[in-house]
């Protein structure tokens, strides 16, 4: 019975609240789930990983590993952090390594989360990428090569570049 009061309670306190905490813990739900077992995500170890897809399709769930092994972009406006204003740092979904801080996060009219620079040299990697006939630089993963989004000339000051990233290969850890 008492049980049933507390889940009355708890119940109650989340339709009472503003939708954006509700929202909050959905995404960290979501942010939760994105983790299955995955043997090769570290947020400590830099050490270069080269394995082939076969792998990563077993360690990493559809959604993530059809962005980040299948270059795959999610729709503008519908990531989880195209918007978000957390203070915290961002790594890559599918091995941990740290690609971004908030503080070089920007708000991008784009639709996907915007940062003008990396956390560290040699976070992420570059390829030109010549599809949909356009001249782009792909942003790869530095440790995994998981593919990110796609690097741009026109963000904002001291560095004027745009890292526009898919939401779905971030994962946001708040600073305590
Ligand atoms: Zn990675």
């Amino acid at each position: 019975m008492k049980q049933f009061f507390v889940t009355l309670v708890v119940f109650a306190l989340l339709l009472c609240s503003s939708t954006a905490p509700a929202e909050k813990i959905k995404n960290l739900k979501k942010m939760e789930k994105q983790q299955p077992s995955n043997p090769y995500y570290s947020r400590t170890d830099t050490a270069k990983l080269n394995l082939p897809d076969a792998v990563w399709k077993k360690v990493l769930s559809p959604e993530v590993y059809a962005t980040a092994r299948q270059k795959k972009t999610e729709l503008s406006f519908t990531g989880k952090f195209w918007d978000y204003t957390g203070k915290g740092t961002y790594y890559c979904a599918a091995c941990g390594n740290a690609l971004f801080r908030s503080d070089a996060k920007f708000a991008s009219t784009c639709g996907w989360p915007s940062f003008f620079e990396v956390v560290r040299k040699g976070s992420v990697t570059y390829l030109p990428d010549r599809s949909y006939g356009m001249v782009r630089n792909e942003v790869l993963c530095g440790r995994c090569g998981a593919h990110l989004g796609h690097l741009f000339d026109d963000g904002p000051p001291p560095t004027g570049k745009r890292f526009c990233m898919n939401s779905v290969v971030l994962d946001f850890v708040p600073d305590k």
